[in-house]
């Protein structure tokens, strides 16, 4: 069995998957670790529990993992032997990592030299490997990171017009997140097409309550809109998005915020949240928009035109466009998003069905009209599936 292991700093997500990849065996999302409210959730043979108590640090919350899936009346494993590998998502692989590895002593040094690049993020998936060190001794541990998929962007994609020692002494670039998502989605995609990933240029919208849009030529990315940290491209669920960095200026030295102050404007008060002025939650700030709510018709409105605006510019940067494809919560269920993002791409090719796209729930992932000229696609992502593909191609 392969297990994998998404850890951030107060939640846990785990899925068991058969050896073969066929069947999920297992999966559980303990929430809240460490605050008031703490929980787990756990499927296994069809059924799920609800577990409510104390869940003080991560290795409590690895010790209810266990226990979920080797002691509690769903056990699936009986010895921990049954486990042939781990895999973890990492966020932040630097340029060290370009793809996936096998955990070793080098490797780990090596991720905590990331730690500088993601300090919210790697400390707690370096923690979730070092608790299946010591609670699966022996089985073999894998990481995959967010950012290793971009590490094939040109260097007129990766590198800032800033002063070049930013980028050669400090690691001052472009990396891109959600790497992990776009890859599966943009082959999953491929595969729809019955067409070789090598020969398609693609436009993968990673739409979640995080934004990336990743250009994807021949299998591998070229840009992408998420850059040295995770707030800039399009505007998300309460991150900003692009704005002029001159605003940063005056926010601290005209109007005398802290530099705390403006980095929770650019992370938790902008998006859809700083614009509606109501929710980061796109299935509200679309309800409301219809219902005639101006400031969130605006925040519909500002968050499909930067997505549009940013398709045009990765055609341009592909000299092409074969297919056009949707992920993540967004991309995957708001029909409306879809809709207005493509509406002025005609110029490119892309032509939707609106009554397609109005039944992707059923089961109808190409929502291309016939006369389109690009493939435009609903993709739903699925990361432990990825991280477990890398896992088992990373053991043989
Ligand atoms: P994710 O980060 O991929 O879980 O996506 C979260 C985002 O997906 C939130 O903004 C949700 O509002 C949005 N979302 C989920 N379901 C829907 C839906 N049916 N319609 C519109 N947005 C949705």
């Amino acid at each position: 069995m392969i297990l994998t292991i998404n850890c951030g700093s107060s939640s846990l997500k785990y899925r068991l998957f058969s050896e073969d990849l066929a069947a999920v065996i297992a999966s559980g999302l303990i929430a809240r670790i460490g605050e008031a409210g703490a929980y787990c959730e756990h499927k296994a043979q069809g059924r799920q529990a609800e577990i409510h108590q104390p869940i003080p640090d991560q290795d409590a919350a690895f010790d209810i993992m266990a226990d979920n899936l080797m002691h509690s009346e769903f056990a699936v494993i009986g010895d921990p032997s049954e486990i042939t590998a781990i895999g973890h998502r990492a966020v932040h692989g630097g340029d060290v990592f370009v793809a996936s590895t096998l955990v070793s002593d080098e490797v780990m040094a090596q991720l905590r030299s990331c730690i500088r690049f993601a300090p919210l993020h790697n400390p707690a998936n370096i923690a979730g490997i070092e608790e299946c060190q010591k609670k699966f001794p022996g089985i073999p541990n894998v990481v995959v990171f967010d950012t290793a998929f971009h590490q094939t962007m040109p260097p007129e994609a990766h590198v800032y017009a800033l002063p070049y020692e930013l980028y050669e002494k400090h690691g001052v670039r472009r990396y891109g997140f959600h790497g992990t998502s776009c890859r599966y989605v943009a082959q999953a995609a491929a595969d729809m097409l019955s067409r070789p990933i090598e020969d398609l240029s693609m436009v993968v919208c990673h739409l979640g309550n995080g934004v990336t849009i990743d250009a994807v030529k021949g299998g591998r990315s070229v840009d992408t809109s998420l850059g040295f940290g995770t707030f800039c491209g399009v505007p998300m669920g309460t991150r900003a998005g692009e704005f002029d960095p001159a605003i940063i200026f005056h926010l601290v030295k005209e109007m005398g915020m802290t530099i705390e102050e403006v980095e929770a404007i650019c992370y938790k008060k902008s998006g859809l949240l700083g614009v509606s002025g109501v929710s980061n939650d796109m299935r509200e700030v679309e309800k409301r928009a219809a219902e005639g709510d101006t400031r969130c018709a605006l925040a519909l409105e500002i968050f499909v035109y930067h997505i549009r605006k940013t398709i045009g510019a990765y055609a341009a940067a592909m000299n092409g466009l074969d297919a056009l494809v949707f992920t993540a919560g967004i991309g995957e269920n708001c029909a409306t998003v879809r809709s207005k993002v493509c509406a002025g791409l005609g110029v490119l090719g892309v032509q939707i069905d609106e009554g397609i796209n109005g039944m992707v729930r059923d089961g109808h992932p190409n929502i291309s009209s016939a006369e389109a000229r690009v493939a435009t696609l609903v993709v739903p992502t699925d990361e432990e599936r990825m991280i477990a593909i890398d896992t088992v191609d990373l053991l043989h």
